[in-house]
């Protein structure tokens, strides 16, 4: 009776064998089905099974012989919702193919999960004169991808809650996942991505380590303390950054052939801005003190500097006395000798005040980060910044490039010119008090722009004020040694310091060094 209904379909539908190659034999298809790996079975119209492969009876436990002329029902574990069949019905009655999942029931009553796809046997005039269905038990398979879901859950929610920045990136260095502290720190910060931000730093502080670094196997990087300026002239923060390379196998047809993949950085970044922040703290006060004791060793240099430069003309004159009285009364003359033995003497005591002048130390040359260095003497003058009432507008560039250079002489060179710029300010007129710090990467160098808000500079003094001892404050105290000497570390590090010309009020220093001359 099967049989029979089977042939009046195929029958019907001469079509199918009319496309056959002539070299395949019919009975291949039915070996074919016979010998497939999934569970085939041919209905009528109602669902009445009239034919079904031995993988049928493997994935059921009903032999052919149990299930041919019972309706496809009887793997029906009724657990499935009554709408689920009348949709499944409906569909496949009109001709059209159905595919999903249900709980099947096995001979012996076990369950399992199948994934089913019906498709209709119709004739020349679309007429549905059978189904044919194929389903496979995915139990395991469904097992499986539950059990990655929920790890999945599991690593999203631990790596949510781990009180640590946490960012996969791809290798042009976008986030392609991170976690609750990543989207706080960018909150806090009020910028798109830290996370690239922060890998500038950590290769920054990679190169300059060259070799010194702590590599640890499975770590691209590990325990880097690097320092985010943020936008905004707000507090640095301070980070400790490990990375790791994570290895993505792409799930293309192309990669399973090819063995391809993805490469990607875990980037994990602890805050340690409060450790820091108290390091920093007792690091500026110990430079505070060397560049006090450094002060006033350079004050001392400056003060005998000028009492040498000025008692050198009035003994220039006594000596051209000298030489005068000796052409026109002789070199015997009593008047003469002892003239010439007072300039003699006074040359003497010259020359012994110029040797206690003391020497500048060589200082070694090395990376400078100059953010942190113009902040470290911002730190520095604070206390004269708010005895003066000076609001400051500092502006750094948030990532800039590593410098060369002696970073005491650098340090002095911009506390001379906030020093200059406070000065300024701190006079009885000046009302607005601002003081406006900006670093920039230019091309192959930094350009540092200090401006104040005071009186300015008139045009023919901008030049005068690098001259040594020049000085346009009245009063004593003021030897005219700092721009020279700001000036002439520059210069030491191939780079130059001026006045723009002068702009509607205050003055407006710029300082240009280029990132590796070596002083
Ligand atoms: P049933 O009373 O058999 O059917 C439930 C509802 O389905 C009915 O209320 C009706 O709306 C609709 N329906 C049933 N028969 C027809 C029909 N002839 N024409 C229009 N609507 C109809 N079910 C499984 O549970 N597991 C399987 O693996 C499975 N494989 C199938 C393979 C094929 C090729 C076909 C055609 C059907 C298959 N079915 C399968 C569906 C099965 O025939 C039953 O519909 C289903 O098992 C529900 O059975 P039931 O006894 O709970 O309800």
């Amino acid at each position: 009776m099967a049989n029979e209904q089977l042939k009046t379909a195929a029958e019907s539908e001469p079509q199918i064998t009319e496309k056959l190659s002539p070299s395949i034999h019919p009975q291949v298809f039915q070996h074919t089905v016979n010998q497939a790996d999934m569970a085939i079975s041919i209905t009528d119209v109602r669902g009445n099974i009239l034919y079904v492969n031995p993988a049928f009876t493997r994935v059921t436990g009903y032999g052919s012989d149990e299930a041919i002329g019972k309706n496809q029902s009887i793997l029906s574990n009724q657990s499935m919702p009554r709408a689920f069949y009348q949709s499944l019905w409906q569909q496949i009655s009109r001709g059209e193919p159905w595919g999903g999942r249900l709980v099947n029931r096995r001979k012996d009553g076990s369950k399992y999960l199948a994934e089913l796809s019906i498709s209709p046997v119709v004739n020349g005039a679309g007429e549905v004169l059978n189904y044919l269905g194929m389903h496979r038990d995915i139990t395991e398979v469904q097992r499986l991808e539950y059990q990655v879901r929920n790890q999945k859950a599991l690593i999203e929610s631990v790596v949510d809650a781990a009180p640590v920045v946490i960012a996969l990136l791809d290798i042009d260095d976008r986030v392609v996942l991170d976690n609750h502290a990543y989207k706080m720190l960018q909150a806090d910060l009020g910028m798109a991505e830290p996370a690239p931000m922060l890998m500038t730093a950590v290769r920054a502080s990679l190169e300059l380590d060259t070799g010194r670094g702590r590599r640890t196997s499975g770590y691209l990087f590990l325990d880097r303390e690097v320092r985010l300026d943020p936008p905004g002239g707000k507090q640095p923060r301070w980070f400790s950054c490990s990375g790791s390379r994570v290895r993505e196998d792409a799930g293309t047809a192309e990669a399973f052939l090819a063995g391809q993949g993805r490469d990607y950085l875990l980037l994990v970044a602890k805050e340690i801005t409060s450790l820091r922040a108290q390091q920093e703290k007792a690091r500026v006060a110990a430079l505070r003190a060397v560049m006090a004791d450094e002060d006033r060793v350079s004050s001392l240099r400056e003060s005998l500097a000028a009492a040498t430069f000025r008692l050198e003309g009035p003994l220039n004159m006594m000596a051209s006395v000298v030489g005068m009285l000796a052409r026109r009364k002789g070199e015997t003359d009593p008047m003469s000798v002892a003239l010439a033995d007072a300039v003699t003497a006074g040359q003497k005591a010259l020359d012994e005040l110029r040797s206690m002048i003391p020497g500048k130390t060589r200082e070694a040359i090395g990376p400078v980060n100059l953010n942190e260095l113009l902040r470290d003497v911002l730190d520095l003058s604070t206390g004269r910044l708010l005895a003066a009432g000076i609001t400051v507008n500092w502006k750094p560039q948030a990532m800039l490039p590593t410098l060369k250079g002696a970073p005491n002489k650098l340090r002095s060179l911009f506390k001379a010119l906030i020093d200059n710029a406070i000065e300024a300010m701190n006079t009885r007129g000046c009302r607005e008090r601002e003081l406006t710090v900006v670093s920039k990467a230019r091309l192959g160098g930094i350009e540092v722009i200090i401006a104040d808000t005071g009186p300015g500079i008139v045009g023919t003094q901008q030049l005068k004020v690098f001259e040594p001892f020049h000085t346009t404050k009245r009063g004593g105290g003021h030897l005219g040694t700092g721009l020279p000497s700001a000036q002439q570390v520059a210069a030491e590090h191939g780079g130059f310091i001026e006045i723009e010309p002068a702009t509607a009020r205050g003055c407006r220093v710029r300082v240009l060094l280029p990132l590796d001359r070596r002083p």
